[in-house]
């Protein structure tokens, strides 16, 4: 039993390690690409779908490794079915944690390189930076979109547009939403595994679960908002649509059911 645990403690912990070694050299590797390629995202992007799928495979490793041998050694030593569970708690917490900080990390990567390829691109253009009226340089707020920006030394109103590496940046958008909605996402994806593992979801479950589900694409929505400002003004249908999904999914709930469907978003 020993020997077991001890190997599969050992097996889990190489997992780990490796796993750690990987996310490392994404975060190396990949804004150094990004620059390489002279702010050309598409190789950083390559790259990192390698890396993703690499990790990946490191944690699908730890579930078939337990189905395939550890399960049946515990078995054979004569652990007892809850050690058993605990011991597969172990893997799965493990791989759990995995998932976690490898979306934690493919989102730093990209939102980083969005903001570098926005200061990229307004250092590029330079003179279009200026009052149109006196001349003083004018501060561009975050945003990947046209707009009207004040200088604040003269007041002039000045029209900014941005140019084809700024547009090229949007695909930076998502994952600057999910950076600033990081903790809600977490919570939100802890309410679902709450209600999954519980033995039957109950309405406390299922309304937890849409509350964490709402405050994350508030908070997504909120910093998306702030990037495209020309879909501020549909925040509330976008929510509405966002969390069409979910209520979807509810209708397989029987508890949510006869509950009366307690939607708190209308
Ligand atoms: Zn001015």
């Amino acid at each position: 039993m020993n020997d077991v645990l001890m190997r599969w403690d050992g097996f889990l912990a190489q997992v780990r390690e490796r796993f750690v070694q990987v996310m490392c050299e994404a975060h190396e590797g990949c804004p150094a690409l990004l620059e390489q390629a002279g702010f050309d995202p598409t190789p950083m992007g390559n790259a990192w779908n390698a890396i993703e799928q690499r990790a990946q495979e490191l944690g699908r490793k730890i579930e078939e490794t337990w189905s395939s041998k550890v399960e049946a050694a515990f078995e054979a030593a004569g652990a007892s079915p809850q050690q058993v569970q605990s011991e597969r708690m172990k893997g799965d917490s493990l791989r759990h944690w995995m998932d976690l900080e490898r979306e934690k990390a493919r989102i730093g990567i990209y939102a980083n390189a969005g903001r570098a390829l926005f200061q990229r691109a307004l250092a590029e253009m330079g003179k279009g930076l200026s009052c149109t009226s006196c001349g003083a340089p004018l501060a561009v707020p975050f945003t990947f979109r046209a707009q009207n920006v004040p200088c604040s030394h003269c007041r002039t109103v000045n029209g900014f547009e941005p140019g084809a590496r700024i547009r090229m940046a949007e695909v930076c958008v998502h994952p600057l939403c999910e950076e600033a909605s990081w903790e809600p996402w977490v919570a939100m994806i802890e309410a679902e595994r709450a209600a999954k593992h519980a033995r039957e979801a109950t309405i406390h479950h299922l309304q937890h679960w849409e509350r964490a589900q709402i405050v994350f694409w508030r908070a997504y929505l909120t910093k998306r908002a702030e990037l495209l400002p020309d879909q501020a003004h549909a925040f509330e249908s976008d929510l509405r649509g966002r969390m069409r999904a979910f209520y979807e999914s509810m209708e397989r709930e029987s508890a949510w059911i006869r509950a009366g469907r307690p939607r708190a978003l209308l």
